[in-house]
């Protein structure tokens, strides 16, 4: 069980309080998205979750587990970020077998594991490339590759298609929802961009100034959008 609980959490820099006393679950299996305009605190979110920032208040629980003051590379998660942050130095393969090296796995899992992930992505002509020669397209896919490689509990996303051309866009967030439906992983996806929102949410969450404007289904915010905010984001007719 993967659900992720957020109690009152709140996050300052210096004086400016960023995030605003804000409270979710995010279910087992579930894709969650977040959405909203540039600046509204959606970043400091994925990374407050992800233990790259330090919480000023408030608590987080991954599958029962206080996490809040665990290390990062103790949270059993994953993030993917919108710039690919491979190793250079490194081939596919050895970018993918990475961390699982560092763990400490005996080789002989490390390649069967590396060998599945690569087989989902499609990257099995690609094992011993350099990241200098590969698109854009096949480096966002390794580096999803390298989330998908650990098994984490949680997959977090941090506007993962906005380096790539239109047509790429659309066709990795094809693939996102596939792996999302074979791999059931709990999964936040961080997003400004709505189509990407109601294509791939279960559930979205609309973020505005550090606080949650509302949480539902993409359908139900169209229907019932709670306030003028969620219904101008949402580009509806006033
Ligand atoms: P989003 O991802 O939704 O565009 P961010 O989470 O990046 O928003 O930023 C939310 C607010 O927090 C912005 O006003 C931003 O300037 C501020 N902020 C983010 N990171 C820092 C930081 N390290 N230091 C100071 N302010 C920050
Ligand atoms: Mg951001």
């Amino acid at each position: 069980m993967a659900q992720l609980d957020i109690h009152e959490l709140s996050k300052s820099f210096d004086a400016t309080e960023v995030i605003k006393g804000v409270n979710l679950t995010i279910e087992d299996h579930e894709f969650c998205v977040f959405l909203g305009p540039s600046g509204c605190g959606k970043s400091t979110m994925l990374r407050l979750i992800a233990g790259l920032e330090d919480v000023s208040a408030g608590r987080l629980q991954l599958a029962g587990r206080d996490i809040t003051h665990l290390p990062a590379v103790k949270r059993n998660l994953a993030m993917v970020f919108q710039s690919y942050a491979l190793y250079p130095h490194m081939n596919v393969r050895q970018n993918l077998s990475f961390a699982l090296k560092l763990a400490g796995m005996a080789p002989d899992r490390i390649d069967a594991k590396v060998a599945r992930t690569a087989r989902t992505l499609g990257l099995e002509g690609l094992m011993e490339r350099k990241p200098a020669a590969l698109s854009g397209g096949q480096r966002q896919r390794v580096a999803i590759g390298r989330a998908i490689v650990r098994e984490p509990e949680l997959f977090l996303f941090d506007e993962p298609l906005s380096n790539l051309d239109a047509a790429l866009r659309a066709q990795t967030r094809l693939e996102i929802a596939r792996l999302h439906r074979e791999l059931h992983a709990t999964t936040i996806y961080v997003t400004h961009d709505q189509v990407e929102a109601m294509t791939l949410a279960d559930k979205v969450v609309i973020f505005n100034g550090g606080r949650v404007e509302q949480v539902g289904a993409p359908l139900t915010l169209f229907q019932q959008p709670a306030n003028r905010f969620v219904a101008a984001f949402l580009g509806m007719p006033q």
